[in-house]
């Protein structure tokens, strides 16, 4: 089982020629409204590789949450860990896309600020040894770090994508097995701070391999269209990505980092999971969307055999 405890946001999307000015209006020329949060984002991803998924998560009392309800229908993802805060809007990202592909993004982090360490005490019954437990940096820091510390009580593997990369506890960071990160989050928490984002894949790898142990358990890296890096106490790895023509590259990080998180609760060696999660990414980049660009398990299995 993969427990993720995560955010869950509605992204509103307007697509217009340039940014509106203090006090200007101006005409989108389309609107979109989607699931996203990077916790919802990986539960579906993890679901859709083919591990059974508890989501715990808080949405607002408001009517935007049914976007992300509805979602989660769709998919055939269990809501039951998934509750609604009073008096909280349900987080949102309000998004303006100009004409240049130049993007502005408001969020209110609304019911996912309100998802306090209380939860992971109230729900800590549903973490059972062998589980991995998946979160993200869209909580609040001291949920995360009761939360590390549960998962590591129950005898459950914690995978700690630190996105964005907010301050938490070095102890809880130690707990992550993998800590996972793309190139800029890795150099706010000191590693690879000497490589710039154009450096071979190879010296990722051993920034990564530096880390372990000292910074986390273990830890992921992953480079865009250059795959990622991992390393263990067993050894690290370099992982090129599948040469993809990317149309739309939101959300493939969570894709990627969702897929990881399934292919390790079904016992996978960590360089295997994430030849699968490098797969899952690239497949992500493909279509445009967040979730709705995320392949199934065949897919991935099937890209990644190649
Ligand atoms: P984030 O979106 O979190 O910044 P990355 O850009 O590192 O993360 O991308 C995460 C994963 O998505 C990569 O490891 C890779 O598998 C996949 N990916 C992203 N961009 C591309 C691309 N242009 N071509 C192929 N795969 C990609």
């Amino acid at each position: 089982v993969v427990v993720v405890f995560g955010s869950v946001n509605v992204d509103a999307t307007s697509y217009v020629r340039e940014f509106p000015r203090p006090g200007e209006t101006v005409h989108s020329s389309g609107f979109r409204v989607a699931l996203g949060g990077k916790g919802a984002n990986q539960a579906v991803a993890a679901h859709l590789s083919g591990a059974r998924v508890e989501l715990i998560a808080r949405v607002g009392d408001d009517a935007n949450a049914d976007v992300p309800m509805r979602t989660f229908a769709a998919f055939g993802l269990a809501t039951d860990g998934v509750a609604a805060v009073p008096g909280e809007p349900t987080g949102v990202a309000q998004i303006t896309v100009n004409g240049a592909g130049e993007n502005t993004i408001v969020v209110t982090a609304g019911a996912n600020a309100a998802f306090g360490a209380e939860v992971v005490e109230a729900e800590r019954e549903r973490i059972a040894r062998g589980d991995v437990v998946l979160t993200q940096g869209e909580l609040p820091t001291a949920t995360i770090e009761a939360l590390s510390v549960a998962a590591d009580a129950a005898g459950a593997r914690f995978v700690l994508n630190l996105a964005p990369p907010v301050p938490v506890a070095v102890g809880s960071i130690a707990l992550a097995d993998p800590l996972v990160l793309n190139v800029h989050e890795a150099r706010v928490v000191g590693l690879g701070v000497g490589l710039d984002d154009d450096a071979r894949p190879d010296a990722w790898r051993d920034a990564a391999a530096s880390a372990v142990g000292a910074l986390a358990r273990s830890v992921v890296v992953t480079l865009g269209a250059r795959g990622a890096v991992a390393a263990d106490r067993t050894g690290s790895w370099t992982v090129p990505a599948p040469d993809v023509r990317a149309v739309d590259t939101t959300g493939a990080g969570d894709a990627a980092t969702g897929t990881l998180a399934a292919m390790l609760a079904e016992g996978r060696p960590l360089p295997e999971a994430v030849r699968l999660a490098v797969a899952a990414g690239a497949l992500a980049v493909l279509r445009q969307g967040t979730v709705d660009s995320y392949a199934a398990r065949d897919a991935v299995l099937g890209l990644a055999e190649r």
